[in-house]
């Protein structure tokens, strides 16, 4: 497989030689063409399969044929992640490529501090990463709000359970407009993310490494 059959623009692509990726990894291969239709994606990956560009190509994608977000407006994609390390490399990572769209990214993740996420947030970003207890904090707070999601990423969701989370995630899931496109990536698939997947995904294709 090559990055040259995913229809990216010139602009991504030489992003992607800029970030010296050769070839697409497997999950990228599969998650990408899938996510790039539109469609919601469960896919059972690992860290370092290469996740993390599967889902923020699409993302990238999906979000820079939008118009921008003004300030007071809520972000466009939301990637809910389970901690501030996971949410910080998705960060990086999201920076990387969201310049050649000119699309800002913010990171509020719990233990940061919620004065200056509050500031970013209320400025606008088209993207944002967060930690779930986090964003329901600013949320409920009024520094953002969910109405213009129209792409949401459940990262790592089996560990997000684990950390007690799924409150947090199923209540972000159910305050996001149900015609959007969703991903939801999860190192395991045991009962509690079936019924996610379930309950949060719309025909899902399911892909594992
Ligand atoms: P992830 O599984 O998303 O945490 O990615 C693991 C590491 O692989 C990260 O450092 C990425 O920057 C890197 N990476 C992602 N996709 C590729 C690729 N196609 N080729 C080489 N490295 C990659």
């Amino acid at each position: 497989a090559s990055f040259a059959h995913f229809g990216f623009d010139s602009k991504l692509l030489k992003a992607i030689v800029k970030a010296e990726y050769s070839s697409p990894t497997p999950i990228q291969a599969q998650a990408v063409p899938c996510a790039m239709m539109g469609r919601d994606v469960l896919g059972i990956a690992q860290t370092g399969s290469g996740k993390t560009a599967a889902f923020l190509w699409p993302l990238l994608k999906h979000v820079s044929v939008q118009k921008p977000v003004e300030e007071g407006e809520g972000p466009i994609a939301l990637i809910l992640a389970p901690t501030r390390e996971l949410a910080l490399q998705i960060y990086n990572e999201a920076k990387k490529f969201a310049k050649v769209y000119d699309l800002r990214v913010i990171c509020a993740y719990g233990g940061g501090s919620k004065w200056e996420q509050t500031l970013a947030l209320q400025e606008g970003a088209e993207i944002v990463v967060a930690t779930p207890g986090r964003i329901i904090d600013h949320v409920k707070g009024g520094a953002t709000n969910l109405q213009r999601v129209t792409f949401l990423v459940l990262d790592e969701a089996d560990r997000m359970f684990e950390l007690g989370f799924e409150p947090q995630v199923r209540s972000v899931c159910n305050h996001v407009r149900p015609d959007r496109q969703t991903l939801l990536f999860s190192a395991t698939f045991r009962y509690k993310i079936e019924r996610l997947a379930k309950d949060a995904l719309h025909d899902p294709i399911k892909i594992s490494q």
